[in-house]
């Protein structure tokens, strides 16, 4: 059996950005990364956006080039799924039937995309959105779509939506809730990307529950609706969340449930076993200490450092203040903070130019920002966010005041 000092599972954000700090943190150990996808790591940001447009070939969004991972001795073991671990030997198996032992194991999975559980599920046409293989079947598959159905409203949903409005398509966007990117900002922003995309033509149904997807031939036709109502199509895209990637760990007997629960140096309750990424389970500062995952690169880029300097002898523990983007159209968002549980929100900046910010407040104290074309906002309020500052809504809502200076 292969024996490496640390085995990465998942060619990802965070198992790359791991494998990269350890190297820069002169980290002289062997190092194995195993991916279940053919590709080395790759952004997944583009996925929804300029790779789905056709905008940015695949070779533009590698993380690094092949002659990078070689020079720092990063061994990569691709297209094989970890199935099992045992923490007792520190060794994994993988589906091929191959046995690898760690020192430490840095479980950076990620997670797959939640499938729909209705009749059509799988019916040829019909998509999600997390891999490069995803991406590229629903691009063979283009031309020949004329009306495309996208199910769920939250960021995925809407970037791809955009691209395919974007593209002429007739796009029709359900959303169960009664507005969009409601699990993750407040309703001023969702009523203004709503608005922005029945702009360009997307039908946007709130409040609108999926009763099956049909098909013809095993192709997908269109989605029946809870009412009966049938939506014809000839691509349906699902962004419905993700189901985080842990089976193994947890089967292994990882203390975790929805994603793997980690400490502050993100360690699992197995022995020498990290998690980072989309899949660890933390309690997090900018939510009050709550459990929660965060998907977004920021996370996994982080988490990744964290394990780095745990695994080079600097034990800092994860506190960095969550952020995110999202491109549709010409409008730029970042985010910065959580927003969950905000008491009161302000609005800063003009919503009719297209560059604003949505301010979120809890017991009066900054938490966090949605900036619309708005970059200087989200810099200054960031350092808001990160300071906890309580500071007079009257004066955050004043765009003539520079929030460095509110
Ligand atoms: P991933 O990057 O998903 O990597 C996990 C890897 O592990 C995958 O390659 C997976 O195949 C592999 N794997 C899973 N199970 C196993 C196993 N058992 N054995 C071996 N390998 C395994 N974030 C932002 O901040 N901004 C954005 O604009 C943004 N846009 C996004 C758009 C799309 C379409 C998607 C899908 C995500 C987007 N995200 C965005 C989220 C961001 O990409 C993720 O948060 C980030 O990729 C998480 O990194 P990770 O390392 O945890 O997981």
């Amino acid at each position: 059996m292969q024996t490496y000092d640390v085995v990465i599972v998942g060619a990802g954000h965070g198992g790359a950005q791991v494998a990269i700090a350890l190297r820069q943190r002169n980290f002289e150990g062997s190092i194995l990364m195993i991916g279940a996808e053919p590709d080395l790591p790759y952004e997944r940001p583009p996925l929804s956006k300029e790779y789905l447009a056709g905008e940015k070939p695949f070779d533009r969004i590698l993380l690094r080039s092949p002659a990078f991972w070689k020079e720092r001795q990063v061994n990569m073991l691709l297209g094989q799924t970890v199935t099992a671990v045992d923490p007792d030997d520190h060794a994994v198996a993988t589906e091929h039937g191959e046995h690898i032992a760690y020192g430490s194991l840095i479980w950076a999975a990620g997670g797959h995309a939640r499938r729909l559980g209705c009749d059509g599920h799988d019916l040829s046409g019909v998509h999600t959105v997390r891999t490069r293989a995803d991406v590229d079947r629903m691009r063979t598959e283009l031309d020949g779509v004329a009306q495309a159905v996208v199910i769920g409203g939250g960021y995925i949903g809407l970037e791809a939506a955009a691209i395919l409005a974007k593209s002429g398509k007739a796009v029709v966007l359900l959303e169960a809730l009664d507005r969009v990117l409601a699990r993750v900002a407040g309703a001023p922003l969702s009523r203004f990307y709503e608005a922005a995309h029945r702009d360009h033509g997307v039908d946007i149904r709130l409040g609108t529950k999926v009763d099956c997807v049909l098909g013809d031939r095993n192709k997908v036709s269109g989605v029946r609706l809870a009412d009966g109502e049938v939506v014809p199509a000839q691509m349906v895209i699902v962004g419905i969340g993700i189901v985080p990637a842990v089976g193994p760990l947890l089967s292994a007997g990882a203390i975790g449930d929805n994603g793997v629960r980690v400490d502050g140096l993100c360690r699992t309750s197995l022995p020498d076993v990290f998690a980072i990424g989309d899949c660890a389970l933390h309690s997090n500062r900018f939510a009050d200490g709550a459990d929660i995952r965060v998907e977004s690169v920021q996370n996994a880029n982080d988490q990744a450092s964290v394990v780095a300097r745990v695994l080079t002898g600097s034990e800092v523990p994860y506190d960095a203040v969550p952020w995110f983007w999202s491109n549709q159209y010409d409008l730029k968002l970042q985010t910065v903070g959580l927003s969950t549980g905000h008491d009161a929100v302000v609005m800063r900046g003009d919503l009719a130019l297209r560059s604003f910010s949505v301010i979120y407040l809890k017991h009066g104290r900054v938490i966090a920002l949605d900036c619309v074309n708005a970059v200087k906002d989200y810099v200054q309020g960031r350092k808001l966010v990160e300071a906890g500052a309580s500071v007079e809504p009257i004066r955050l809502a004043d765009a003539t005041i520079p929030l460095k200076d509110a």
